[in-house]
């Protein structure tokens, strides 16, 4: 994760292999939204930086890695967009004020309390089988689930015999606290006791760092390490982007002499949620049936993608649990289009994404979706629910939880 750039350094091959994987390429057919396209007209553009077609290719993005990944050259364009962002904020997308409301927000935890306590009372007069619950993307709060509630922190202090610190996400924590209670309940099974789950803990970052703003990560990065400085205790999140970003904080803070050499111990604490517990594995005894499943696992791209990734764990931990193997697509894994603040930003190209995916998840009668990134479960959710889809989509904790003995 470089955090400098030279764009008339970057030697594009002109190779076009990063065209065949690009999500956005792939629905647009337009060149200039390959990572090739865009870096030519980076090039072209810089002395008309604030036109329409610089914020366009600024905005189209999803940072999904993708090209980086297939890039013979190395050139790492999501980052070179994730920089640009910050010196152009105002063209990073049509919906900019709404793109930094949610990002304020999830740097905020009084703001997410209050957003989930608001969304709560507004649900309370619709009834549980309207159609509109299905619509919203918080998924405890749409099964019309009274229990949700957010997580109290204060419950995990007293952890004397941790094994483990729990950094829980955003999601976890205020949207949908099933996952976080999913994942400690699976820790004390895995461990023999309850994570430790620092109460200073704060949103990872990634939204902030997506859009530009690396300031804003950096304050909320050094909130988190010293959240976590109390132990050395390895580092569980289970969130897929938020691991990819904890990991990052050595990068991020690495010019900072106060705090480099804090991120870069902290960052080597973080641990994957499914490696973890496939490490675990003697640990934990399952119980399932002869008939299967029909589970879908889907990958986020922050997983699929980057130096390490991270495809075998959570297959096999589905296939040790369930006594299935997940269902697989005939092309691989899909993209969902979420892309973080991408799918605020460009609703209707996010949906061109997402549908080819629903629809061929839907062709192998899968019964369930599961997967460990909160921006694909809400993606995924509120696609099923606007097709009115019976599959079930959750988070993989939930789903291991049901298969505990
Ligand atoms: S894969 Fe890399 S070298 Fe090839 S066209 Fe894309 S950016 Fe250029
Ligand atoms: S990061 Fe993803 S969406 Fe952006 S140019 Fe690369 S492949 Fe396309």
């Amino acid at each position: 994760m470089s955090h400098t750039h030279n764009l008339t350094s970057t030697k594009c091959a002109k190779c076009g292999a990063c065209t065949v994987v690009c999500p956005v390429y792939q629905r647009t057919g337009k060149e200039s939204y390959t990572a090739r396209g865009r870096l030519h007209l980076f090039i072209t553009l810089r002395k008309k930086t604030r036109s329409r077609a610089y914020g366009d290719i600024l905005s189209k993005c999803l940072l999904c890695g993708a090209c980086a990944d297939v890039c013979p050259r190395g050139i790492d364009v999501p980052s070179i967009i994730r920089q640009t962002r910050c010196d152009f904020p105002r063209l990073a997308g049509p919906l900019h004020f709404k793109k930094l409301l949610t990002k304020k927000a999830l740097a905020s935890p009084h703001i997410l309390d209050s957003l989930g306590t608001l969304q709560k009372n507004l649900l309370s007069g619709i009834p549980r089988e309207s159609g509109l619950r299905k619509l919203l993307p918080f998924p405890e709060i749409a099964k019309g689930n009274e229990a949700a509630n957010v997580l109290s922190l204060s419950d995990y202090k007293n952890t004397a015999n941790a094994q483990i610190s729990y950094f829980t996400g955003c999601m976890a924590r205020y949207l949908s606290p099933t996952i976080s209670s999913s994942t400690i309940h699976l820790t004390e099974k895995a461990t023999g006791a309850y994570p430790a789950v620092p109460p200073g803990q704060t949103c990872c970052g990634l939204a902030s760092y997506s859009s530009g703003d690396t300031e804003e990560a950096k304050k909320l990065a050094r909130r988190n390490i010293t959240a976590f400085s109390d132990s050395h205790l390895p580092i569980l999140t289970s969130c897929a982007s938020c691991y990819t970003h904890l990991r990052g904080y050595s990068d991020l803070l690495a010019d900072d002499p106060d705090w480099a050499e804090r991120a870069e111990d902290f960052a080597k604490r973080v641990c994957e949620f499914s490696s973890f517990f496939l490490s675990r594995i003697d640990q934990l005894s399952f119980s399932h049936t002869p008939s299967s499943p029909r589970i879908f696992y889907h990958d986020p791209c922050h997983l699929r993608f980057g130096l390490q990734k991270i495809l075998i764990a959570p297959r096999r931990l589905i296939t040790i649990a369930s006594g299935s193997s997940p269902l697989e697509l005939p092309h691989g894994p899909q993209c969902c289009g979420h892309g973080g603040l991408f799918s605020l930003a460009q609703p209707n190209l996010s949906q061109q994404i997402l549908d080819p995916l629903l629809d061929e998840v839907s062709e192998l009668s899968a019964l369930q979706v599961v997967t460990t990134c909160s921006g694909c479960l809400m993606q995924l959710m509120r696609g099923t629910g606007k097709k009115a889809s019976s599959i079930r989509v959750e988070h993989l904790s939930i789903l291991l939880n049901r298969f505990l003995e």
